[in-house]
């Protein structure tokens, strides 16, 4: 028995080829965490490296983000041409999965943990079903990820998820679409999660990397008082470590005093935008645009170093904010974000429900699925033409990656954090400065439709369709707007899976099963 788990390929800058990305999906582990032992399991990160097209598999599970979600189909038809039963999950299957059960044998709904093991045991009896639905989140559930399985191919070790979800409801984010919910689980499982995890890294003769880690949590910091406690649980582990957490937990004085003396040395905060009319408009008020240097400094004193990443609001900002950034980021002591990018409307999201309704349309006409990768603009800017707008974000771009600004960011921070007795953050400041970058290519229109099309292709052939209507069916590219602007009525159906903080699950579609009674 042969079991494959696919997280699909993003290639948010069109570059065509296969990255080595820091964020990589926590999902395949944690699947395979609660598959049985005996069988033989492939981890395939297709955004690390192509899949071997050559290899057979009983069972797939694939998870894709929106904009993959048309490689994520054609992956199924592939393999499942080739006898393979698939399986697809992740906020696409969640928010639409009637949409996607013709291209999967299965579409899982919500947790993995309330359905991979009953999944696996239906197939393994021949009586899968077509919609599993899994039950609120029951953190004894929650088995050790196979971190053994992972290829380790960068310096960061030991990923583990410890809570789940995020108690805000940003209305661009994909985890308000799911619905709003924070979970999180004992301190004890956490332990044993990373000491599972070094005992593996030690059997590979990985020694050194046990203690490094990432917790690849939405907001680490969704519960004050679960942190204290984690953060008591961390402290005798000698770890060090990062994570991510909302803008309230890193501008806590006792929260990041605690954070430190933990282990944590690197934070992201999803800052998005300077202008406080954007967090509004977001319902990000819980970002607070003018104390962000505050929020920085706070960090830095403690050994942490802040990373965070912007995005323009087509809706809301004008180029001369734009072009005031640079300036912005400077005074803010970040100098550098992770990235900066389109507040981008996902089928399902608050956001898109709201784009979709306006009249005359607020999105651009013939937006494909793959444009929403938030490197296209696919909001018609309100306050500029889109050519402006897209002019404003290459300058931006070009001024904020560049070797000045990325020299200026390290001799604001190094000397202050060897001052400080911080030399592990000084490193990671470095490390991360030769680490973070934004193409941006002359080529690059950033506008829909105008782009050529991702380059990555699933190897089908003339011989894997039926008819052509078949082959249509499979490989044309998902529309999420007609000609005219309008959204197409199959975008509009997307529900949230969870309710009442998580502690419901919604009714699916009528032939789905549930581990657990559902409300
Ligand atoms: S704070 Fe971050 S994770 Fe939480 S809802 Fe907002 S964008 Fe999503």
């Amino acid at each position: 028995m042969r079991v494959g788990i696919v997280s699909v390929f993003t290639d948010y800058h069109l570059r065509g080829r296969h990255s080595r990305g820091v964020l990589q999906p926590q999902v395949g582990p944690l699947i395979a965490g609660l598959l049985p032992e005996y069988v033989e399991i492939d981890l395939i990160n297709d955004v690390w490296d192509e899949p071997d097209w050559q290899r057979d598999y009983d069972l797939l599970f694939i998870s894709a983000l929106h904009s993959d979600f048309d490689r994520a189909r054609q992956l199924a038809h592939y393999w499942r041409v080739r006898g393979a039963t698939t399986v697809f999950g992740g906020p696409v299957a969640s928010t639409f999965p009637e949409l996607c059960k013709p291209f999967f044998d299965a579409v899982a709904i919500g947790d993995p943990e309330g359905i991979v093991p009953r999944l696996f045991r239906d197939f393994c009896a021949g009586e899968l079903e077509p919609f599993y639905v899994s039950g609120p989140y029951d953190p004894t559930l929650v088995p050790a990820p196979r971190l053994d399985l992972v290829q380790q191919k960068l310096p960061v070790p030991l990923a583990l998820e410890l809570t789940r979800g995020c108690p805000f409801s940003c209305e661009f984010c994909s985890l308000t679409a799911v619905g709003t919910r924070y979970h999180t689980r004992s301190t004890a499982s956490v332990v044993r999660d990373i000491e599972a995890a070094r005992r593996a890294l030690v059997q590979r003769g990985l020694r050194y990397k046990q203690h490094f880690g990432v917790f690849f949590d939405n907001n680490i910091g969704g519960s004050f008082a679960y942190l204290r406690e984690l953060c008591d649980a961390l402290e005798p582990l000698n770890l060090r470590w990062g994570s991510s957490i909302t803008f309230n937990g890193a501008s806590n004085p006792d929260v990041v005093r605690r954070l430190s003396a933990a282990g944590c040395r690197f934070l992201y905060v999803g800052l998005e935008s300077f202008n406080a009319h954007a967090l509004a408009d977001m319902n990000k008020q819980h970002n607070l645009a003018d104390r962000v240097q505050e929020m920085i400094e706070l960090c830095m004193t403690h050994g942490i170093l802040i990373a965070g990443g912007l995005m323009l609001s087509p809706g809301v900002d004008d180029c001369e904010y734009i072009d005031s950034i640079p300036a912005r980021l400077k005074e803010s002591g970040l100098f550098v974000p992770e990235y900066v990018c389109f507040e981008t409307p996902f089928p399902g999201t608050p956001h898109f429900a709201r784009m979709a309704r306006r009249d005359p349309p607020a999105l651009f006409p013939d937006v494909l699925l793959r444009d929403l990768t938030s490197y296209t603009l696919v909001v018609k800017p309100r306050f500029a033409t889109p050519e402006a707008f897209v002019a404003s974000y290459r300058r931006l771009v070009d001024t904020v990656y560049s070797p000045r600004m990325q020299l200026a960011k390290l001799a604001h921070d190094v000397p202050r954090l060897l001052k400080g007795g911080w030399a592990l953050t000084a490193v990671a400041d470095v490390v991360n400065r030769l680490w973070v970058r934004q193409p941006n290519p002359a080529w690059r229109t950033y506008l829909p439709g105008k782009d050529p099309a991702p380059p990555e292709r699933v190897p089908l052939t003339e011989a894997d369709f039926r008819s052509d209507e078949q082959r249509a069916h499979v490989l044309e590219p998902w529309r999420v707007t007609d000609a005219h602007g309008k959204v197409l009525p199959m975008w509009l159906s997307g529900r949230p899976t969870f309710l009442e903080k998580g502690q419901r699950v919604r009714r699916m579609p009528a032939t789905a099963s549930s581990t657990m009674a559902l409300a």
